[in-house]
C-alpha cells in the first residue's frame, strides 16, 4: 500500500490527494482518501511526494548506439539484447515503465528477444514493445550502407524499392514477433546519403506499406521530416508520426483530424543544437542540420499551439538514455503545458500504444507507478527527480536507493 503526498492520475488536470493506493496482484485495486489496509501489507511511505503513472517514452533504440554505430555492427545479436537490457533497467530507475523500441541494426531480432524475456519474468525491467527494423527505401533514412565502404555489403538494413518487396518485409517483421511496423518516409539529419526535407517513398509505396501492415493488425509508425512527407503518412494511416521535423499547420490539422500522434522528440534537437554549436555534430549531419534547426524549432512551437495528440519520444540511443527525462522539460519549453507533457509521457502515450491498462492510476490498471518529490505541474522539473519506481506491483526503486543524477 502506498501513502501518496499529491496524485497525478494521468488523466486530470491538477494534482488530486493526498490518498493512498492498494496495490494487489500487479494492479491498482484500490484508490481513495484512504484505503482498507490488508493485514500485513507492506505499506510505503510517498506521503512527501507527487505520485503518478509509470512514465512512457514511445521512440527509444535499446541496441542502437548512435556514438559507436560502425563497431557495433561487428557485435554479436546477443550481445545488442543484453546490452539493451542493461539500457532498459538503468531507464526504468529514470520512471520508465514502459518503452516502445523503434528499431534495430541488426539482421536478426534482438529487441524480440528482449521483450519476450521481459514478458516471461526471465528477466526484469521495463515493459516492452517493439518494432524490430526501420524499413525504408534505398538510399532512405533505414539505409545505413553509406557509413560504410561500399565492398561491405552488411545485412544491417531493411531495404526495399518496389512495392512486392515492402510487401515481404512488413510480412517478415509479423512473422517473426514485431508489435508495430517502423518505417521512414523521408531522410534524417544522422544519416548519411539522405535529405529530411525530401520525401524517400512514392505513395504506391507507401501505400504498400501501410495496408500490408493494416491486413496484419500492425500499427505503423513512421519517421518523418518533411511537410509533403508528414502528409503522406497520414494519408495512408499512419499511427504515430516520429520526430515529423518540418510538419506544417496543414500537416498538423491533418494529424488532428485523422486521429494520428505527433512524437516530436524535442529534447533530441535540443541535444544536436548543443553538438552543433560545440562542433560535435557529425559531418553528414552538419549540413543538413544547420539548414534547419530553425524551422525545426518553428515546427515544434507549431505542433505546440495546436490541439494535436502529443506523445512522449525521445530517441534515445540516438543520445544518452540518462537525458531522455529532459524531453519533460523539452516539451514544456516548446510551449508544451506542464500537465500535457506529463499527458503526453502517460495516458497519450498509452493511448498511441493502444494500451488502457497503462498512464493512468485507477483500479484495474497495471500497478505502474512513479512519486518524485515537489510538484511537476507547478515545476516539470520534478520529473528529474524520481526516486521511486513501481512496475506491475514489484518495487524497482526507493526513496532511500543510491541516488542517480540524469
Ligand atoms: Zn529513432
Amino acid at each position: 500500500m502506498l501513502v501518496c503526498g499529491a496524485v497525478f492520475d494521468g488523466i486530470s488536470e491538477e494534482l488530486g490527494g493526498p490518498a493512498e493506493i492498494l496495490v494487489r496482484d500487479g494492479l491498482i485495486s484500490e484508490i481513495a482518501h484512504s484505503v482498507n489496509r490488508p493485514d500485513g501489507a507492506e505499506v510505503i511511505d510517498l506521503s512527501e511526494r507527487t505520485v503518478t503513472p509509470g512514465f512512457i517514452d514511445t521512440h527509444v533504440h535499446l541496441t542502437m548506439d548512435a556514438a559507436t554505430l560502425a563497431a557495433q555492427t561487428l557485435e554479436s545479436t546477443a550481445t545488442k539484447a543484453l546490452k539493451g537490457l542493461s539500457l532498459a533497467r538503468e531507464y526504468l530507475s529514470y520512471g520508465f515503465t514502459t518503452l516502445r523500441d523503434l528499431g534495430s541494426m541488426d539482421p536478426e531480432f534482438p529487441t524480440v528477444d528482449l521483450r519476450n524475456a521481459l514478458d516471461a519474468g526471465l528477466v526484469q525491467g521495463p515493459r516492452l514493445l517493439v518494432a524490430a527494423h526501420i524499413i525504408s527505401s534505398s538510399a532512405g533514412h533505414g539505409d545505413l550502407r553509406g557509413f560504410y565502404a561500399s565492398r561491405w555489403d552488411l545485412p544491417v538494413s531493411a531495404i526495399a524499392d518496389s512495392t512486392g518487396e515492402i510487401r515481404r518485409l512488413v510480412r517478415r517483421e509479423h512473422a517473426y514477433g514485431s508489435d508495430w511496423i517502423k518505417t521512414a518516409n523521408a531522410g534524417g539529419y544522422f544519416s548519411t546519403g539522405d535529405d529530411p526535407a525530401r520525401p524517400t517513398w512514392f505513395d504506391d509505396e507507401m501505400d504498400a506499406l501501410c495496408s500490408t501492415a493494416r491486413l496484419l493488425g500492425m500499427p505503423v509508425a513512421v519517421h518523418t521530416g518533411a511537410a509533403q512527407a508528414c502528409k503522406q503518412a497520414v494519408r495512408y494511416g499512419a499511427r504515430s508520426l516520429e520526430h515529423a521535423y518540418l510538419i506544417d499547420e496543414e500537416g498538423i490539422d491533418m494529424a488532428t483530424r485523422g486521429g494520428a500522434y505527433i512524437v516530436p522528440t524535442m529534447q533530441m534537437t535540443q541535444e544536436d543544437l548543443s553538438e552543433l554549436q560545440a562542433g560535435t555534430l557529425p559531418c553528414q549531419a552538419v549540413w543538413k542540420f544547420s539548414r534547419d534547426n530553425q524551422e525545426i524549432l518553428h515546427s515544434q512551437r507549431l505542433i505546440t499551439s495546436s490541439d494535436a495528440k502529443v506523445a512522449f519520444g525521445t530517441d534515445c540511443g540516438m543520445f544518452p538514455f540518462s537525458h531522455g527525462i529532459r524531453e519533460f522539460q523539452a516539451m514544456v519549453d516548446a510551449g508544451l503545458s506542464p500537465v500535457r507533457a506529463l499527458k503526453a509521457g502517460t495516458s497519450v502515450a498509452a493511448e498511441l500504444l493502444g494500451r488502457d491498462d497503462i498512464g493512468v492510476l485507477e483500479p484495474g490498471a497495471c500497478a505502474d507507478i512513479v512519486a518524485m518529490p515537489g510538484n511537476p505541474v507547478d515545476d516539470i522539473a520534478a520529473t528529474a527527480q524520481v526516486d521511486f519506481v513501481m512496475r506491475a506491483g514489484a518495487v524497482h526503486r526507493r526513496p532511500d536507493d543510491e541516488r542517480r543524477s540524469p
